[in-house]
């Protein structure tokens, strides 16, 4: 697990991400909980960083640090309250999965990573041979977790990890961390310059916390380091590493779309709730095209479960063990079928075939700056038209979505984007 169980089912899963875009709310299983007080230091607040850190030293040492190393990395060590606060925050507005899908699995993800595939073809082919992981999965987590190492993350480890040892909730889980990472620049692996990350502590390619690091980072490329930060063949490596860790079934897939049959009791149905095939067959489940459900490498007596994301009504799937070690990964059906579905457009597959059950269907990037860069144009300060969805472009769109008289969802949708634009038609016309 690359997050303690914590975070499961919390807004704070999405919050710990490097990934601007997934600072969202869980709409599946969240409940929205007020902020908490951020503590204000009474005390100078070098003063009480430096002391926190004194008293950790014993601990830091029992787990493994030299005494020197933690000395070395302490010493002009200063706290960032800033990442406190984002572990308090908690998003003003939920995002439905159709947002959080249409934003990570869309076509410029495909296309970037069907080149990444071809680039890095032999390297990859290694990697399969190796872990048993398919290079499309491989890849799909890749560009899922740091866009294909594009957005990592520009937090300094030591300070995110050592402020959040000293302040705010989950203290122990950040000091274990925190420990860990300064291990992995004791061993050599990595330089202190180059463990930049999310204000949480995952950084690399794979957005690996660094005790997930310690446990399953790979040396592929053979220069005696585990670098997942500036080697692409250590953090594919790794990354299969970490799904065979968990359970990957080589040969196997990680589940597929189906029609539910009209009149099929749902109840109680989940992907932990597995059952076998030949329940499901009974039942009158089929796969989204209509074919059998049994092909390839699956028998009557595989086990899955029926995950409903958005209800019967919505895309629905029969999922398998491979699966569950994707969720493995970064604990949320949402994201683990994020990178499920991308390693099947990767392979050439099309989008769900079952609509979202919403008439205000979600964007691409490429809309999503659109619509940005139609608020920009109207004098809305919402920054750069990064595509990347905050607080500043829900606030504006809610503003825009009272103004033309819809409903203030304050969403990134097909709608507002097909309004703002026919006004700007308009605009345009002599
Ligand atoms: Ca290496």
């Amino acid at each position: 697990m690359r997050y303690s169980s914590f975070f499961v089912g919390t807004t704070l899963l999405f919050t710990v991400h490097a990934q601007a875009e997934l600072v969202i709310n869980d709409s599946i299983s969240s409940t929205v909980t007020p902020p908490s007080q951020i503590t204000t230091p009474v005390t100078p607040v070098s003063d009480r960083f430096q002391s926190c850190l004194a008293n950790l030293r014993s601990q830091a040492i029992n787990s493994g640090v030299n005494a020197s190393t933690y000395d070395r990395y302490t010493q002009n060590l200063t706290p960032d309250y800033s990442v406190v606060e984002k572990l308090n925050y908690q998003p003003e507005f939920s995002t439905p999965i159709w947002d959080y899908l249409s934003g990570l699995v869309d076509d410029e993800r495909v296309r970037d990573g069907q080149q990444k595939i071809a680039q890095y073809r032999s390297v990859l082919n290694q990697v399969s041979q190796t872990y048993g992981v398919p290079a499309e999965t491989v890849v799909a987590v890749w560009g899922v977790e740091s866009n294909y190492g594009n957005i990592s993350g520009k937090y300094p480890l030591l300070q995110s990890l050592g402020t959040l040892s000293c302040e705010g909730r989950r203290q122990s889980y950040f000091r274990t961390e925190f420990f860990a990472a300064m291990r992995i620049l004791q061993r050599g692996d990595l330089t202190e310059e180059q463990m930049k990350g999310s204000w949480a502590g995952a950084f690399g390619h794979t957005q690996f916390m660094p005790s997930t690091y310690e446990r399953l980072a790979v040396d592929f490329d053979g220069d005696g380091r585990r670098d997942l930060v500036s080697s692409v063949p250590d953090a594919l490596a790794s990354t299969a590493n970490f799904l065979k860790k968990a359970g990957w079934q080589t040969g196997m897939p990680w589940g597929f779309e189906v029609k539910i049959p009209q009149g099929m009791s749902v109840a109680g149905e989940s992907r932990r709730n597995k059952k076998p095939l030949s329940y499901w067959i009974a039942q009158g489940l089929t796969r989204a095209d209509g074919s059998t459900i049994v092909q390839g490498n699956l028998t009557t007596t595989t086990p899955a479960g029926l995950m409903m994301p958005a209800g019967a009504n919505g895309p629905s799937f029969l999922v398998f063990k491979n699966f569950d070690a994707i969720y493995g990964y970064n604990a949320a059906e949402s994201y683990a079928l994020a990178i499920a579905h991308l390693s099947d457009r990767l392979q050439g597959a099309g989008p769900f075939l079952t609509p979202w059950p919403t008439d205000d269907a979600g964007t691409s990037r490429a809309e999503r700056r659109e619509i940005q860069r139609l608020l920009l144009s109207k004098g809305y300060d919402i920054g750069e038209a990064d595509g990347l969805i905050g607080d500043k472009t829900r606030q504006a769109i809610q503003k825009e979505q009272v103004r033309l008289g819809l409903n203030p969802t304050g969403r990134a949708g097909q709608q507002i984007l097909r309004v703002l634009r026919n006004e700007q038609a308009q605009k345009m016309l002599p």
